[in-house]
């Protein structure tokens, strides 16, 4: 990778060291060297050197290598007792039962290598939908590009949140510092400057540099790309960003230890009945031995550690299509016990699509009101009021301050209006149009100097500039009292104002301005305090998404609970969740409210409350675990830098995808593609279906083993012949587990899942009816077995059409089983029920084609010792299928009217 062509304009002493110290050279020296104009490059040029260079990005990862991958296969307690048992069937002269013994566990290895490598494949698959993207200047237009696209010589722009996306020498820094603990291990955050470093400075000192793979922690800048993918500083020391997550989960970690500790039980099991069988039995100690054998194989539930990989990698990728991304895999598990949805609102439960509707401006002694017309971002549209004169005029300053103040561009594109940069920002730059200024001219006119970027934490921004008529000023904008209190004397009548909009959902925002003498050289927090005249208020509509309002309807009938947390006004944010129907008459508490009170008294405070208004991101990180300390599993959304540690405190952070940070990405577990609370609902739907398949598949699987080893004991027990040998039991658990088991994997969701509550947090997998169920069925197939393995005997058919008829016995069994399986809830005698699924069916035809082999096919006789089963025999097979069918339907009702369990349970 290294040796990749470096372009002459790279210096000329470029190719031969690494770093050809950039970060010495003056910023306008890089610029020249790689041929860098302020207007960034032309999107030709971009073009060129992207073909020149090679995409930015690192190498990927070397995955295990695949033999390693299959080896791993082998590694589990369970393998190696289904091995020794092969070696016991060996030495004993069964050579079959070893070999079929041996092919199981072949088998069993080529499909759980294929289906993790599938898995592992979706998951690479499913993040690249979040690949980072990078703001450059290209053409002199600020664009959003592909990460991977950029290019040396490219102007980045810096913003706090951001994750660097390349090696970049900085041209501007404000207050800029950066998190580069991944680079040099150093947790406190750097402080950036624009001044060459010295040329000796090591990695750490290099002040005058942002590296690939660091985050923004605060502050803003921009820089000149000098070194992309693999020759950035992190692509040097070869640390890889993106490293694949393994695939574990707290369930799968569960099931592993449940088999771990049931081999060691099943080990003991076997002893001890070996020694029974031996010492008090009388059987030859050969006969015992490959009884035991019989047992251990049966007893392993070898297909289930792969089945349920399977189902949570198809629950991501179902969670994916439902614009859910998940970024670590145990969120599927997680999202499906959620209990409180923390939500943003601007942009999760509203549309983010604002529309400046109303300005007051100071007019004698009260604010007078302007009315707006249009809608969206159109520029067009009248401001009218009931005053004579033009409204336009009298607002003048307020629409310079709401132009000026603002880093929005719109932009038309086949005769749709977007916004580039933020919606509210975009608004007022609609309604400066609207009212006769061009942005073009004014932003010309009023060259910024400097300014102070919009933060959550104190809620207003300022920019500096230069006074056409000599001198500088400062416009602010953001929320109205923190405006408000920077001004000499507002005047009366605001508060009125303010509230009876936001009392309609309107978002408010305040603008102030202050003249300065002479230009100073840089804007501070200092300079931003006191001394500003108030230029009015602008109310902004942002309406409530539709689907919103369903998923809130669904999460109160899942007994999910939903609490709106934003950072904007507590009048604006009642009205609004008044809209969604959040709560009947919801009650508002600020981020003061919460500073206010201690962590004891939040508790009670979290669990009632359905808004929180104008709070910070420590609220926000108080608030989950003020929830949390009542056994509560909190989703909480977030987007910005600061919200890092709430997202990681919650049980499962969401991040927005589009107006999300790089770091708020890295610091949650789902990343949300459309910003839309419905989604987070419906992956909350998912998780539930993906937790009830695993529990189906579970109580499925179970009872074939626990029939098979019942059947075994009772042999020795009696005394009488093994009902099955241990290729049998061995067929059986691997034709239906491949079949059968891997259909409910594709289970969809059950009717009604969203009309129970969450399963608790500390629920064990398996509810006491489960445990029953698994007992009940594991006995009924005991008995099935031996009823009709006696039956054979005694018509005279002989041990091998007898285990013939057992083993298709047992499959039947297990089909009729997998249809009472599938419905936990509700009967399974359903058309829906009957009918099944296309991977159901599929899997039915696999298993009986399998059985009409293993019964027919001279093959497989010759093999497995079965005898061709007559028609008859089959229907009777098939009617005991039937049986068990109506018993356990029969049993549910039963226990249902004695109320032995609870409905939740069964
Ligand atoms: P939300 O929870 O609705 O996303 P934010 O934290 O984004 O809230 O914003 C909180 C408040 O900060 C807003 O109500 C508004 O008054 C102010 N604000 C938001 N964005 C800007 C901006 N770009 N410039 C100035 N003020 C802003
Ligand atoms: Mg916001």
């Amino acid at each position: 990778m290294n040796t990749a062509a470096v372009p002459p304009t790279l210096g000329p002493n470029a190719p031969s060291t690494p770093s050809p110290g950039w970060h010495a050279l003056p910023h306008e020296e890089v610029a020249g060297r790689l041929g860098v104009s302020p207007a960034g490059l032309s999107v030709e040029e971009a073009q060129a050197r992207l073909a020149e260079h090679g995409p930015n990005a690192l190498p990927e990862p070397p995955g295990r290598h695949p033999l390693l991958r299959f080896i791993a296969q082998f590694n589990s307690a369970l393998i190696y007792f289904l091995l020794a048992g092969a070696l016991a069937a060996l030495l004993l002269g069964h050579h079959v039962d070893a070999g079929v013994i041996v092919a199981v566990v072949l088998i069993n290895a080529i499909v759980g290598f294929v289906q993790e490598g599938k898995a592992e494949q979706a998951l690479r698959a499913i993040g690249g939908m979040i690949a980072p993207h990078a703001n450059v200047l290209r053409g002199s237009q600020r664009v959003s590009v592909h990460a991977r696209d950029l290019v040396p010589g490219d102007i980045v722009l810096l913003e706090p949140g951001d994750r660097v996306p390349a090696d970049t020498r900085l041209m501007r820094a404000r207050g800029m510092l950066v998190d580069e603990a991944i680079l040099t291990g150093e947790s406190v955050a750097s402080a950036k400057r624009e001044e060459p470093a010295p040329a000796e400075a090591p990695l750490g000192d290099r002040h005058s540099m942002a590296f690939s793979g660091t985050t923004i922690a605060t502050g803003q800048g921009a820089g000149i790309v000098v070194s992309t993918g693999a020759r950035t500083e992190i692509g040097r020391i070869g640390k890889l960003i993106a490293e694949v997550e393994p695939l574990a989960t707290p369930l799968l970690r569960q099931v592993d230890a449940f088999a771990q500790r049931f081999t060691w039980l099943a080990i003991g099991g076997a002893v001890a009945l070996f020694l029974f069988a031996v010492t008090l039995r009388g059987y030859s100690w050969t006969d015992a031995l490959i009884a035991v054998v019989a047992l251990a194989v049966g007893v392993v539930p070898e297909g289930l550690p792969a089945v349920i990989t399977i189902t949570l990698a198809i629950g991501v990728r179902r969670m994916a299509r439902r614009n859910a991304v998940i970024r670590r895999l145990p969120a599927v598990e997680t999202l499906g016990a959620t209990s409180v949805i923390c939500s943003d609102k601007t942009g999760t439960l509203t549309r983010n699509e604002m529309t400046a509707r109303r300005l007051f401006i100071p007019e004698g002694a009260a604010p007078a009101e302007i009315a707006v017309s249009g809608t969206g971002y159109v520029p067009e549209g009248e401001l009218s009021w009931p005053e004579p004169g033009d409204p336009a005029l009298a607002a003048g300053k307020l629409l310079h301050c709401a132009l000026l103040c603002n880093d929005a561009h719109l932009n038309v594109d086949g005769g749709h209006w977007r916004v580039e940069g933020d919606p509210m920002e975009g608004a007022l730059v609609a309604l400066a149009v609207k009212a006769g200024l061009s942005p073009v001219i004014e932003r010309g006119d009023f060259t910024r100097q400097d300014e102070i970027p919009f933060d959550a934490a104190y809620r207003f921004m300022a920019s500096l500039h230069r006074h056409p008529q000599g001198g500088a000023v400062i416009f602010v904008k953001g929320a109205p009292e923190a405006v408000l209190a920077m001004c000499d004397t507002p005047g009366e009548g605001w508060d009125p104002a303010l509230a009876r909009t936001a009392a309609e959902g309107e978002r408010v925002l305040g603008f102030a301005m202050k003249r300065l003498e002479d230009m100073p050289e840089r804007l501070r927090l200092d300079d931003v305090r006191d001394g500003f005249a108030f230029l009015g208020l602008v109310g902004f509509i942002d309406p409530p998404r539709p689907e919103a309002l369903a998923a809130i309807a669904e999460c109160r009938t899942a007994g999910i609970g939903v609490k709106m947390i934003t950072g904007d006004h507590g009048a604006t944010a009642q009205a609004i969740a008044r809209q969604l129907g959040l709560a009947e008459d919801p009650q508002v508490i600020t981020g003061a409210d919460v500073d206010a009170v201690s962590d004891e008294d939040l508790v009670a405070i979290a669990r009632d409350t359905a808004v929180f208004a104008r709070t910070s991101p420590e609220n926000k990180l108080r608030i989950v675990r003020a929830l949390q300390s009542t056994g509560q599993v909190v989703a909480m959304t977030g987007d910005g830098v600061n919200d890092a540690p709430s997202l990681k405190q919650a049980d499962v952070g969401i991040a927005m995808g589009r107006k999300g940070t790089e770091a708020a990405k890295q610091a949650a577990e789902v990343v949300l593609l459309d910003d839309n609370f419905a989604s987070i609902v419906a992956a909350v739907k998912e998780g539930r279906t993906v937790y009830d398949n695993i529990r189906k598949m579970i109580a499925w699987t179970l009872p074939t083993n626990g029939g098979e080893v019942l059947s075994v004991i009772a042999a020795i027990a009696f005394g009488s012949i093994m009902p099955m040998s241990p290729a049998h039991i061995l067929w059986i658990n691997l034709a239906t587990s491949v079949t059968l088991g891997l259909a409910l994997a594709f289970e969809p969701t059950e009717p009604g899942v969203m009309d129970r509550p969450p399963r608790p947090a500390k629920a064990g997998l398996l509810s006491r009816f489960m445990v029953w169920r698994i007992v009940v069925v594991s006995v009924l197939f005991m008995l099935a077995t031996f009823a009709m393995f006696e039956l054979s005997i005694a018509r005279g058919q002989g041990v091998e059409m007898a285990r013939t008829i057992v083993v298709n016995t047992l499959v039947v069994l297990e089909i009729f089983y997998l249809f009472n399986v599938r419905f936990m809830h509700m009967t399974s005698i359903t058309w829906r029920g009957v009918l099944g699924t296309p991977a159901v069916l599929m899997a039915l035809a696999g298993v009986t084609l399998g059985q009409f082999a293993f019964t027919y096919l001279p093959v497989m006789q010759a093999i497995f010792d079965t005898r061709p089963v007559a028609l008859l025999d089959g229907l009777m097979i098939v009617g005991v299928g039937v049986l068990l069918m109506v018993v356990l339907e029969v049993e549910k009702a039963l226990l249902r009217h004695l109320g032995v369990f609870t409905s939740e349970e069964m």
